[in-house]
């Protein structure tokens, strides 16, 4: 029977879940929409080069959480573990170097091995977008405008906080990471095995260990902040500048840098403290050198992924816009009129809840349970008078309405 258990890591979402992240991805795609955003949608695995390539082999994702596999003719697949590399493919599969700047919205299930606990699966969601073909900061500023207002428009605003660094440009990480490098040599006894491995090949990373051994030694570190050249300074200031401009609060956090081996200039990450360890609802970032790296055209890109599960987790309150009617017929002779006054309502757009068995009290309690706000009775009596009991579920309030004007009672939201 544990055969018959979900897969460690993964969860059935169930309606009101399920409702849940419906809302969330919603909200992402109408706000996408408000800033010119398209939708995309890539195959959910892809060879495995496209992650590996591109991802960098010391990140967290390749080197431990990638669920990769040989299909039956022999190719080495990966199911995907974020969305960025597969949007990069996709942009250059399809040749849309002549169609930019691009901007794009996707959403979906991702899958890295991981440890699960809350906050934390191996089958998840995301919604995110990227921006392609804009080299100035002005894409990066829209781009996190965005990402707030998602966040503002779930009701997560004052939840929030928006944490940024520069990473500069090559030249400027290259410095870095000398200075950087000379550093972890001197506290070499007290890094991870890990950190160890990730000095010699991408010492950057080591910034993002979650070890706490590494968190002491890290904390002490020298900034990348000391190490940006003139010209990576002056886009984080007009990144800056532009935020202001655009209204958007921010902390900067000279720390923060990202697990992925793509990033430049740009990291950013909106936390927040009500979801214990797993803080991070959203992370982005820029990401010059992708799209040249997996083969392609030299092409900008900035972009971010959100987690719909802790977003769901932290809208938990989230109203249902769409809270259905529920239509009740009492006694057998009405049952025919509540079935067409169902079916006319839904044509009209109106969700409706029809019982299908039980008294008044029963059928009532059910109501209560799919969250309608509204009842309507029909009862022999008032069917012969050509009404309906229309019942406030909230209020508790009762009002009779004509039968004749009863769709437009409802789809006018009046009830
Ligand atoms: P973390 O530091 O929490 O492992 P990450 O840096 O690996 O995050 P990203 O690759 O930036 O995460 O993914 C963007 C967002 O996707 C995260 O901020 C988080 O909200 C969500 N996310 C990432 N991994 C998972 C997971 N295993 N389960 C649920 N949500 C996840
Ligand atoms: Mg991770």
């Amino acid at each position: 029977m544990s055969r018959l258990q979900p897969v460690r890591g993964t969860r059935d979402l169930l309606p009101d879940e399920a409702r849940r992240h419906r809302l969330v991805e919603d909200v992402a795609w109408r706000v996408a929409r408000l800033y010119g955003f398209g939708e995309i949608a890539t195959p959910i695995f892809e060879f495995t080069e496209v992650f590996a390539r591109t991802l960098g082999d010391t990140s967290d994702i390749v080197t431990k959480e990638m669920y990769t596999f040989n299909d039956r003719g022999g190719d080495s697949l990966t199911l995907r573990p974020e969305n960025t590399a597969g949007v990069a493919r996709a942009f250059i599969s399809n040749g849309l170097q002549q169609s930019l700047p691009l901007k794009l919205f996707y959403r979906g299930p991702m899958f890295r091995y991981e440890r699960p606990q809350k906050g934390r699966l191996r089958q998840f969601h995301q919604v995110g977008v990227e921006l392609l073909g804009v080299e100035a900061a002005r894409a990066d500023v829209e781009v996190i405008a965005l990402a707030a207002q998602v966040l503002a428009d779930l009701g997560l605003g004052g939840r929030v906080t928006l944490e940024l660094n520069s990473l500069g440009d090559a030249e400027s990480r290259a410095a870095y990471r000398e200075t950087l490098v000379a550093y972890l040599e001197t506290r070499h006894a007290e890094l991870s095995e890990d950190s160890r491995a990730r000095l010699r090949r991408n010492p950057l990373r080591v910034l993002d260990s979650k070890d706490e051994g590494d968190r002491a030694v890290v904390a002490e570190a020298p900034l990348l902040s000391d190490s940006l050249n003139d010209s990576s300074r002056a886009f984080l200031d007009d990144l800056l500048n532009g935020l202001e401009t655009a209204g958007v609060a921010y902390v900067l956090n000279p720390r923060l840098v990202r697990g992925l081996d793509y990033y430049c200039h740009t990291a950013f990450e909106f936390t927040s403290t009500d979801l214990g360890a797993q803080g991070t609802v959203l992370a982005g970032g820029r990401y010059d050198e992708l799209i040249t790296q997996m083969g392609g055209p030299p092409t900008p890109g900035i972009g971010w992924a959100a987690g719909v599960e802790r977003l769901a987790m932290l809208a938990e309150g989230l109203a249902d816009a769409d809270r259905p009617v529920a239509v009740i017929p009492v006694g057998a002779a009405a049952e025919p009129e509540a079935l067409r006054t169902a079916q006319r309502l839904r044509g009209r757009g109106v969700a409706v809840d029809l019982g299908y068995s039980g008294n008044l009290k029963k059928r009532l309690k059910r109501a209560n349970a799919v969250n309608a706000g509204t009842a309507v009775m029909l009862g022999e009596d008032e069917l012969a008078r050509g009404v309906a009991t229309l019942r406030d579920l909230d209020a508790g309030t009762q009002t009779e309405v004509a039968l004749t004007e009863l769709d437009t009672f409802l789809a006018a939201g009046r009830a």
